[in-house]
C-alpha cells in the first residue's frame, strides 16, 4: 500500500480541506503515515497569506531535493499562486495543485502513479465545491463543515480570492445531510466554514441565506453547539445576531474581522464598509440577549496608514472592548492591487505600530477576563496538558479555560478520559489570555 505524509500551513479552511485530502488519498488506496520519512507521497498543504508562511514552504521542500525515492506535492494557496513557477524554483515537486481542483485529485494520483512527474491542478474555472462524502476529522467531538468556497471580494492586500477562485456555496440540503451524518457519528460541535461564512446564499431552489442556514442547524437534533467563521463585515446583518440570541445551541461569538480603524484605510483596502457602520454591526452583538463575545482581526502598517489612521485603530479596541485580536503587520503579496500603492510602510515602523496595538489590546483583555471570576462556565474539554497537569476546554464564547479536576485529575491509562464531555467549570484565575478553574463535581 502506498504511503503519504501530509502538513497543513495557515488557516480552518486549509485544515478542513487537508481532512478531505486524507479522506480522498485514503479512498484510492493510500494510507497516512506520521513521518515525512516514511511517506512515498510527501504533501504541503500550504498558505499564502503572508510571505513568512510561503517562505516556510520552499524551506521544506529544501528537505527533499535529493530524496528522487519520493513525490512531493504543494497543495493550497502557495500552488495557486506560483502555480508551474514552484517546478523551476524546486524541480523535485511533482504535484502542484489549488485547492478549487482537489475534486480532480483522484485523476491526478492516477497521473503520478503512471509515472508522470510534474501533474497540475490549477483550474479555478469549477463550479464544483470540494465535497466527500465522508470527512474524516481529527478531533472525535468536534468538526469543520465547509458551506462556502473561495472569496468573491477583492481587499487590496490579499490573495485568496486568486488562490481559492470564486465563490461557490453549497446546497442547504448537502450542509444539513452532512451535519446530520456528523451528529450520528457523535459528533456535538460543528464549525461552519467559509472565507466569507455569511455571505453564503444556497444555490438551490430553497435560496436560504446564512441567518436562516444557521438557525436550521442550530435545530438538529443532538447538536450541542454550532459556531462559524470567518464572517465578513460588508455581509453581516443583524438577522445572524438575532438567530444566536434565540437558540444557546449557536454560540455566543462572532469573529468580525475589522482590519483598521480608519474609515480611509478601509476605502484604501478596498474592504466596502466603513468604521461607523462596522461600529453599528458592533452594537447589534453589544445589545443582545446573550452575551456575545467579538474577536477580530487587525492589520497594521498598509500603505498610507497615517499616524492619525492608527490612532483611530487603537481607538476602536477601545469602543468595542474585544475579548481578543488577531494582529499582523501588512505583507505585501504577488499580484495584489495594493502593491500599486506608492507610500510603502518601513519594516520598523510596521513592527512599532504591531507592539502598541498588542499591548494596547493586551490591557483590555486583562479586566474583560476578570470579570469571569467566580463565574461558572459550561466548557466542552478538548484535551489534557502534562505540563501543567490540567484539563482544557472551551465555553460557548470561545475562551479556553485550564481547570482541575477532583476526581479525575488526568486521563487514564486504560484510555478514559474527560475529553469530549461537557462540564461546568468554575472559573479562580485570569490572565490577559487565560482563564482557569476547577471542575464542579
Ligand atoms: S474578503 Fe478580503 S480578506 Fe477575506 S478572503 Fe476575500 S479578499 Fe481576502
Amino acid at each position: 500500500m502506498k504511503k503519504f505524509y501530509i502538513e497543513t500551513f495557515g488557516c480552518q479552511m486549509n485544515a478542513h480541506d487537508s481532512e478531505k485530502v486524507i479522506v480522498t488519498l485514503t479512498g484510492e488506496g493510500y494510507s497516512q503515515v506520521a513521518t515525512p520519512d516514511e511517506a512515498d507521497l510527501v504533501l504541503y498543504n500550504t498558505c499564502s497569506i503572508r510571505d513568512k508562511a510561503e517562505q516556510k514552504v520552499y524551506a521544506r521542500l529544501q528537505d527533499f531535493k535529493k530524496r528522487k525515492d519520493k513525490i512531493v506535492g504543494v497543495l493550497g494557496c502557495v500552488a495557486q499562486q506560483e502555480g508551474e513557477k514552484i517546478f523551476e524554483r524546486a524541480p523535485h515537486v511533482g504535484l502542484v495543485a489549488g485547492s478549487a481542483s482537489y475534486n480532480l485529485l483522484p485523476q491526478m494520483l492516477v497521473q503520478i502513479e503512471a509515472g508522470n512527474r510534474r501533474v497540475t491542478g490549477l483550474s479555478l474555472d469549477t463550479d464544483d465545491t470540494f465535497e466527500v462524502p465522508y470527512t474524516k476529522r481529527d478531533n472525535p467531538h468536534k468538526a469543520f463543515l465547509t458551506i462556502i468556497e473561495g472569496c468573491s471580494k477583492s481587499c487590496a492586500y490579499c490573495v485568496v480570492p486568486m488562490t481559492r477562485g470564486p465563490e461557490r456555496s453549497r446546497t442547504s440540503a448537502s450542509v444539513f445531510e452532512e451535519a446530520r451524518n456528523l451528529v450520528a457519528d457523535g459528533y456535538s460541535e460543528i464549525t461552519l466554514l467559509g472565507q466569507n461564512v455569511n455571505s453564503y446564499r444556497d444555490p438551490s431552489e430553497a435560496g436560504l441565506d446564512f441567518a436562516t442556514l444557521l438557525r436550521e442547524i442550530g435545530e438538529i437534533d443532538g447538536l450541542k453547539r454550532v459556531r462559524f467563521t470567518t464572517s465578513h463585515p460588508r455581509d453581516f446583518v443583524k438577522e445572524i445576531v438575532d438567530a444566536i440570541d434565540s437558540n444557546p445551541v449557536l454560540c455566543n461569538h462572532i469573529h468580525l474581522p475589522v482590519q483598521s480603524g480608519s474609515t480611509a484605510v478601509l476605502d484604501r483596502m478596498q474592504r466596502l464598509y466603513t468604521r461607523d457602520e462596522y461600529l453599528r454591526q458592533i452594537e447589534w452583538m453589544k445589545n443582545a440577549k446573550r452575551e456575545i463575545t467579538i474577536t477580530s482581526d487587525i492589520i497594521v502598517g498598509f500603505p498610507g496608514e497615517t499616524e492619525a489612521d492608527f490612532e483611530s485603530t487603537l481607538r476602536l479596541l477601545d469602543e468595542v472592548e474585544y475579548d481578543a485580536i488577531f494582529s499582523f503587520k501588512y505583507s505585501q503579496r504577488p499580484n495584489t492591487p495594493a502593491l500599486q500603492y506608492a507610500d510603502h510602510m518601513t519594516e520598523e515602523e510596521k513592527s512599532r505600530r504591531l507592539t502598541i496595538v498588542q499591548e494596547h489590546q493586551r490591557q483590555i483583555q486583562i479586566p474583560r477576563n476578570a470579570a469571569y471570576i467566580g463565574r461558572v462556565e459550561e466548557v466542552l474539554v478538548d484535551g489534557y496538558n502534562k505540563a501543567t497537569q490540567q484539563w482544557l476546554g472551551k465555553n460557548t464564547q470561545h475562551k479556553t479555560i485550564a481547570f482541575g479536576h477532583a476526581v479525575m485529575p488526568a486521563p487514564k491509562d486504560d484510555g478514559t478520559t474527560l475529553e469530549g464531555s461537557y462540564l461546568n467549570v468554575r472559573v479562580t484565575r485570569s490572565g490577559p489570555n487565560s482563564l482557569s478553574g476547577e471542575a464542579v463535581v
